[in-house]
Parts: structure tokens; C-alpha cells; sequence
């Protein structure tokens, strides 16, 4: 099951709603999903579609409840794609549609021979309960949610720019900073960042899927911290291994223009070890020595040996003291 699929059967599993947030998620519903047709005894038909299952369970289960009014269900399914299936609520005027359109504050407007359904009046902003039911209603109609193991991506579609208006209006009530954009001739409204989304899933009621997103968002957080040290590590290693590279270096010169020999036993036995085990640490070649060296021993060791070096090459005078550049 994707995680959209997953959220919205949590949703349509909520229980205890008041009725006024059972007509403003209906309302959300019939605004977003339906659509109007007069009827030839006077009023209209009203047609409800979802391609959610749970979801056209709970709009059957409510409209029956609460305005006394059994939809006639058809189930369509795809030729193409057996699996998808979408499910048509119909309600004629004289079954009642009326009290559908009454109960959920919705109207039907004629528009150049069209009809369309529009809410009578905008949900007030101290109707806390009821803004968040219509916004659950609106994510079940037509939202969808990503994978947040892959990104973070939530989106409301509708079809009007009428309706994206007032969605922005809605979710701009909790904070929630949403865009529009227009996708294949529908309004797409959508949220993008992790805490957004997080918002978004606590004011529709959604909290079992609002943990599971955030304990991604804290196992993605600690593999990024992860990744962190490790490349700090994997730079750290790099400036061993060009320390080591720059000894190696000046060693052979020695030995080829001055020759090792030539060296205080001190000095000579390091440089011999270095030259054997050119990947290890300063600390390592250390516990090498007889008696062990400490780390910083070991280093100004090799900085005589640098030293030395560069002398015999004439290197310029402010490069004599420079450091093995060596990180734990
Ligand atoms: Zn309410």
C-alpha cells in the first residue's frame, strides 16, 4: 500500500466526529468531487466520484446517517489497469439531493449552460473543528502524499482556480505556506517541506501517519550525519596520506643526495620505517619505534627530515618550519 493510500484509510477510520465536521468534510467532498446535473423532475442529480475505496464507504456511511439519503453506488473499473477502480455515489433530486446540497451549505450554479457546485458561504475561521474537517475532506477527494523516504511532497487537486484559492485560504489559517500550480489543466495546491507536511497531517487528524513521517525525517537526519563523518573522515585521511606522500619524498632525496646513512640514528631509523609503511598514521609509526614515540614526536621527527630536505634543495627559507599537516 503506498503511503498515500495508507493515510487516507487512517482517515476514513477516525471516529467520534461531531456532525458539523461530518457535513464540512461532505461539503468538501460534493464541492471538489461532484457534479450537478438538473434534474428532469425539477432540482438536480448530483453525482459523487472517488477512486478511494475506504473513501466512498465513509461518504456512503455519512450522507446515509446524516441526511437520511441512500446513494446508489457504481464501481467502474479501468480495462487497462484491473487494480484501479472508481467509485460513483448517485443521488437523484427525488432520493433527496437536495438535502445533500442543503445540509453541506453547497449551491448549484448555472454557468453558460454548465452547472456548478460552489459553497454558499466561505467556513469561518473560529469553526476551528470544521476548517480542519473540510481540509481532511480535501486531501481525501483529491490530495495524495509521496513516499517520505523519497521526498517530501504533499498536494491538494482541484478543479477550479476557485477552489485552490480557498484551500490556500484554509491551510494559510495554521501557518501552512502552499502553492498552486496548474497540472495538466487541473489547479495543483501543494506543500514542500517536511515540517509543512508534518503541520499538515496533525490539523486533518492523520497522527499515526504523522509519526511514521517523522521518524523518517529522523532516520534521514541521522544518515546525513553519518554521511557527514564520513567524509570528514575520508579528508582527514587525505591530508595523511599527502603528508605521508610529501615525506616519502624528501626521504628519497636523502637517501639518493645525501644518503640515510648519513643521519643521526634517530632520524635514519623513522625514515627507514616511513619509507616501509607509507599508509600509516604518525601515532602507528610510533608504536613502531624502540622505545614507542609519541605522535608529536614522531612528527617533529619528520619535519627535521623535511628540513633537511629542503636545505640541501635550496627551498625557500619559508617553507623550513611548515608542519607535517597531519589530522588525527
Ligand atoms: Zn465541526
Amino acid at each position: 500500500m503506498s503511503f498515500s493510500s495508507s493515510v487516507k484509510s487512517e482517515l476514513c477510520r477516525l471516529e467520534n466526529m461531531d456532525e458539523c465536521c461530518v457535513l464540512s468534510e461532505l461539503a468538501a467532498v460534493v464541492w471538489l468531487n461532484g457534479a450537478a446535473a438538473p434534474a428532469p423532475a425539477g432540482g438536480f442529480n448530483i453525482r459523487i466520484t472517488t477512486e478511494n475505496a475506504a473513501f466512498a464507504r465513509w461518504i456512503y456511511r455519512s450522507i446515509r446517517k446524516y441526511c437520511g439519503i441512500i446513494p446508489e453506488v457504481t464501481i467502474r473499473k479501468s480495462t487497462k489497469l484491473k487494480k484501479h477502480a472508481t467509485y460513483m455515489l448517485f443521488m437523484t433530486s427525488a432520493s433527496g439531493s437536495g438535502i445533500l446540497l442543503e445540509k453541506t451549505g453547497i449551491a448549484v450554479v448555472a454557468e453558460g449552460g454548465r452547472y456548478e457546485l460552489a459553497p454558499v458561504r466561505k467556513i469561518d475561521r473560529e469553526q476551528a473543528c470544521c476548517v480542519k474537517a473540510f481540509l481532511r475532506g480535501a486531501f481525501l477527494a483529491g490530495g495524495s502524499i509521496s513516499d517520505p523516504e523519497k521526498t517530501y511532497h504533499l498536494e491538494l487537486t482541484s478543479r477550479t482556480s476557485e477552489q485552490a484559492d480557498e484551500l490556500r485560504r484554509l491551510m494559510g489559517f495554521y501557518g501552512l505556506n502552499s502553492r498552486t500550480i496548474i497540472r495538466k489543466g487541473s489547479y495543483v495546491t501543494y506543500l514542500k517541506e517536511g515540517e509543512n507536511i508534518v503541520d499538515f497531517l496533525n490539523v486533518i487528524g492523520a497522527h499515526k501517519a504523522l509519526l511514521e513521517l517523522e521518524n523518517v525525517r529522523i532516520l534521514k537526519g541521522m544518515r546525513n550525519n553519518v554521511n557527514r563523518i564520513v567524509n570528514c573522515e575520508t579528508a582527514n585521511l587525505g591530508k595523511t596520506v599527502n603528508a605521508s606522500v610529501r615525506q616519502v619524498e624528501n626521504i628519497l632525496y636523502i637517501a639518493d643526495n645525501i644518503g640515510l646513512d648519513k643521519l643521526p640514528p634517530s632520524l635514519r631509523e623513522i625514515a627507514e620505517l616511513r619509507l616501509e609503511h607509507k599508509d600509516l598514521s604518525l601515532t602507528e609509526l610510533g608504536q613502531m619505534l624502540n622505545p614507542p614515540l609519541g605522535k608529536s614526536g614522531v612528527n617533529h621527527r619528520l619535519r627535521k627530515l623535511d628540513r633537511i630536505a629542503e636545505k640541501h634543495r635550496g627551498g625557500p627559507p619559508g617553507q623550513k618550519d611548515r608542519k607535517t599537516g597531519e589530522a588525527d
